[in-house]
């Protein structure tokens, strides 16, 4: 019988063992997940609060550059520190899209605007050609 590996999800953190790597998906996030690359049986081994820091770790370590700027690794361990910082990503995110959207909005009515004034000068042509 193959041997189990031991997979995890990259966006739930969710893990899991399979024999074949086709079998790996995470149906709650519907998306492959990564072989950890560590022996099934020395995974068994660890406790349920390293598996955890070693999934953290695998996740961090894979995630865009912008997590990796945020979570340095030697920051990884401390729990708190990491959920301050991602809160505060978190939030200065949300502004940015708030601004962002203020900017579209702001950019319609002035393209309204514009057209607007587009129609009544074709109004204005054609009235003059008229007379
Ligand atoms: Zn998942």
């Amino acid at each position: 019988m193959r041997e189990l590996s031991v997979y995890y999800c990259p966006v739930c953190g969710h893990y899991a063992y399979f024999q074949l790597p086709k079998n790996a998906f995470c149906h709650k996030c519907q998306i492959n997940m990564n072989l950890l690359g560590m022996r099934y049986q020395d995974f068994m081994d660890l406790d349920h609060e390293a598996r955890d820091r070693l999934i953290t770790r695998k996740i961090i370590e894979n995630a865009p550059t912008m997590v990796n700027r945020i979570c340095a690794p030697d920051k990884v361990y401390n729990q708190r520190e990491l959920i301050g910082r991602l809160t505060a990503e978190c939030s200065r995110l949300e502004k940015e899209n708030q601004e962002l959207n203020q900017t579209v909005e702001w950019m319609h009515k002035t393209i309204w605007d514009q057209l607007a004034r587009i129609r009544e000068l074709e109004k204005e042509l054609e009235t003059q050609k008229n007379s």
